[in-house]
């Protein structure tokens, strides 16, 4: 028989942390951190399993998390948000993202995705019988080529997903692109799926501005985060999606059908931490930038040319200033099976003809371990 899924291979992710811990390789791959989030979550979350937390929470998410997740759009973005109707708790934005295109696409849709795209994208895309229609962002700068984007959009275009900060660039879409896209949502009478899991992992200044936030998108845009991302626990899969009441109404349809709840006793102690002061939030992003400078130094005095990245938990690095003789799939083998450092090709970010000499580094290690990762390579190099 003919399966859709035969042509989906396991995800790059779980074959490069399978193939470091086999080499005993430093993880520089899948991101995550290796550190735990905050102490007061963690207990949070202990305290409510113990509590007898543990039966079905509401479809939608329990209330605290709901109220919590409308409050952070409130205080970081000044959008307004109801959390009885507007709000939808997953488990994790892995669903989101599923549960919105499952909301949102009929089959033969057209669905608007960027390269280098992350690799839930396209596969959810076609087994819901949508078709994708790929605009390419170039490297070193990644900048959004407009034309080839306007061209994108049709008649049958009913949603853009777009992801920033972007997993693996670390760009972070700029005010006037936003704008841009919005125009072009705006006159297509299209959907924008935000995939914002880095929203508080944003450098040098820069704050995030969600493309719901600007004037007209309030109704048009499906909003993600991630308390993965956003408190350092990543095996918790708590997303949270922010959509107006006639789109999260859909999207909870969805959920219903994927998971029906998400864990009640994590989804309290993700409330806990939304409440958590500004400093906190403003922490992520400087801890981890200079985590980025740290390894970018030392990629870059390896001889990597390292690109510059505003957010999320990488840095991308051309490796061909090194001689290597391959493409990235095999240089991040290489380095697995011979440096002990492991990395995630930026091929497996395209579905074809993909760029093949750059390779991602996770910058959301312990500074040791990065200084050990540079140590390595150096002596490898
Ligand atoms: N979107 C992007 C761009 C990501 O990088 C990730 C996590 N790697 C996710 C979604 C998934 O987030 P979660 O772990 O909350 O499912
Ligand atoms: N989002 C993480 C990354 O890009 C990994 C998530 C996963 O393994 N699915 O590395």
């Amino acid at each position: 028989p003919n399966f859709l899924l035969d042509q989906i291979g396991t995800t790059i992710f779980t074959v490069m942390s399978a193939l470091a811990v086999q080499h005993g390789a430093i993880n520089l791959g899948q991101g995550f951190p290796d550190t735990d989030g905050p102490d007061d979550i963690i207990m949070a979350a202990a305290d409510a399993l113990k509590d007898g937390r543990n039966q079905y929470p509401p479809l939608t998410g329990v209330p605290e998390l709901r109220a919590a997740v409308a409050a952070a759009n409130r205080r970081f973005y000044g959008i307004e948000v109801d959390p009885a109707s507007e709000v939808v708790v997953t488990s994790g934005a892995t669903e989101a993202i599923t549960a919105c295109l499952m909301a949102l696409l009929n089959p033969g849709d057209e669905v608007v995705l960027i390269e280098p795209l992350y690799d839930t994208y396209l596969p959810v895309v076609r087994m819901l019988g949508a078709t994708a229609r790929l605009v390419r962002l170039e490297p070193p700068d990644w900048v959004l080529p407009r034309a080839a984007l306007e061209a994108a959009f049709g008649p049958k275009t009913k949603l853009l997903l777009l992801n920033s900060p972007m997993n693996p660039t670390g760009k972070v879409f700029s005010a006037d692109e936003l704008g841009f896209i919005a125009g072009l949502l705006h006159r297509h009478d299209a959907y924008a799926v935000c995939d914002e899991v880095y929203e508080h992992l944003i450098f040098d200044g820069l704050s995030h501005l969600p493309l719901m936030s600007l004037p007209g998108m309030r109704e048009r845009c499906a909003r993600i985060g991630s308390a993965g991302k956003t408190f350092s626990l990543t095996g918790w899969k708590i997303g949270y999606v922010t959509a107006p009441a006639h789109l999260a109404t859909l999207i909870a349809r969805a959920h219903q059908n994927l998971t029906f709840t998400t864990p009640p006793n994590l989804q309290r102690a993700v409330a806990i931490g939304l409440g958590k002061d500004d400093d906190y939030f403003l922490a992520l992003g400087r801890d981890l930038a200079r985590k980025r400078d740290l390894l970018g130094a030392g990629l870059r005095g390896i001889g990597f040319d390292v690109l510059a990245s505003s957010g999320s938990y990488f840095i991308t690095a051309d490796f061909s200033p090194l001689g290597f003789e391959g493409d990235d799939v095999a240089f991040c083998r290489h380095i697995t099976e011979h440096a002990g450092v492991a990395a995630i090709p930026v091929s497996a970010f395209y579905p074809a003809d993909a760029p093949t000499r750059y390779a991602r580094f996770a910058v959301c290690k312990r500074d040791s371990v990065l200084q050990e990762a540079i140590a390595r390579l150096g002596a490898h190099f």
